[in-house]
């Protein structure tokens, strides 16, 4: 059994937010993984220009704080995204940071983009799973030698809920790696959008990509492994992301890839969720839609499947809140099985299956 610990957001004259943050760092134990002169990587998300309800910068900033007392090197991080929004190349991504306060001046730490000017800067790690023998993960998540990852509780349409597991599988690898793990399809070339500019075939690593009779760029789908490069690599969207899935291969995708981070650096991963501003759907929309349950607290753990199964726990058991989009004249429905898609707890039994950490959790109240 894993141990969540949880402080909700009363404050008062004895103590503030960071007060309490940092008494879960010394309580839980986190401190303790932090060790001088180590380069920590504050892995968040900047939230889609239009969404606000992600974690706000000063709020990071406590982390940054807590971090450089330790006498270690926090950067403040994520990873591109793999659909053409606001931060699908490190240019765009790093101006919707600043824009969202992400920088010294607020947040109080450089801001990194894990994987890079456009998702190529990644690590290739071996790994012995059914979906996957090898996996990518940005190299600057890789080479910190420690990751703070700090997520906002949501919900999500794909999961069913945003939290630590999300903010790991997808959160942490390239945008070829989000294809991978978002569909087992493989893509195919939109000739109309095509210009045979060749970048695609020069990116496939099993030379599955040929001109064909139109000089259009054409996949040979006996050949193609769906690594993704391909998707990414277009510079006229004419490979389109491959979004169709079912949610059990999903689900043993993103447990296979949050098994692999973990254990590239054990004993120095360290969740944090805010379970507040739980809006219905991922913060990578620009736009999030009114709170579903009231602001709850703040939970930690070092195992990310214990923590966001007692975060899911905590929202289910929550009233919902009148005028948004799960009150029901009834006011009662589970919130994560209503604003997700089904069968999210799935998620939580392929992690445990695959060894990424614990269903059951004891919570300790900081
Ligand atoms: S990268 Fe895109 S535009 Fe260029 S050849 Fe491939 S499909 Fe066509
Ligand atoms: S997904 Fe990968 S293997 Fe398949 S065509 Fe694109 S680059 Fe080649």
């Amino acid at each position: 059994m894993s141990t969540v610990y949880f402080t909700d957001f009363r404050t008062g004259s004895k103590g503030n937010i960071a007060t309490k943050i940092r008494k879960m760092f010394e309580t839980g134990g986190f401190s303790k993984a932090i060790a001088k002169d180590e380069y920590v990587a504050v892995k968040t998300h900047f939230g889609e220009l239009g969404n606000v309800a992600f974690i706000p910068a000063p709020v990071i900033r406590i982390f940054v704080d807590i971090i450089n007392g330790l006498g270690a090197k926090p950067f403040i991080t994520d990873t591109n995204t793999l659909y053409r929004g606001c931060r699908s190349n490190a240019v765009d991504h790093l101006k919707n940071a600043m824009l969202h306060g992400f920088g010294m001046e607020c947040a109080g730490a450089p801001v990194i983009i894990a994987d890079g000017l456009m998702g190529n800067d990644y690590k290739t790690i071996p790994f012995d799973g059914n979906h996957y023998k090898e996996l990518k993960i940005a190299s600057a998540i890789y080479n910190a030698h420690v990751a703070v990852v700090v997520s906002h509780v949501k919900g999500h349409e794909l999961y069913g809920f945003g939290g630590a597991l999300k903010n790991i599988a997808m959160g942490c690898v390239p945008p070829s790696g989000k294809q991978t793990i978002h569909s087992e399809f493989k893509p195919r070339v939109k000739e109309s959008e095509c210009r045979a500019c060749g970048k695609c075939i020069a990116k496939c690593p099993v030379d599955a990509i040929a001109y064909n009779a139109n000089k259009k760029a054409q996949i040979n789908q006996n050949i193609c492994i769906g690594c993704g490069e391909c998707v990414v690599v277009c510079p006229y969207a004419a490979i389109p992301v491959v979004w169709k899935t079912s949610h059990k291969p999903l689900h043993e995708r993103t447990a296979e890839y949050v098994k692999g981070i973990l254990d590239t650096k054990p004993g120095k991963w360290i969740f944090f969720n805010f379970i507040m501003n739980v809006s219905p759907d991922c913060d990578c929309f620009p736009w999030n839609d009114a709170p579903v349950v009231p602001n709850i607290g703040i939970a930690a753990s070092f195992d990310p499947v214990a923590l966001d199964r007692a975060c899911t726990d905590m929202v289910n058991r929550a009233e919902i809140l009148p005028g948004s989009r799960l009150y029901t004249s009834k006011g009662e429905c589970n919130v994560i099985d209503k604003i997700g898609g089904q069968g999210w707890q799935s998620l939580f039994e392929c992690c445990e299956k695959i060894g990424a950490g614990e269903r059951a959790y004891e919570l300790v109240e900081v």
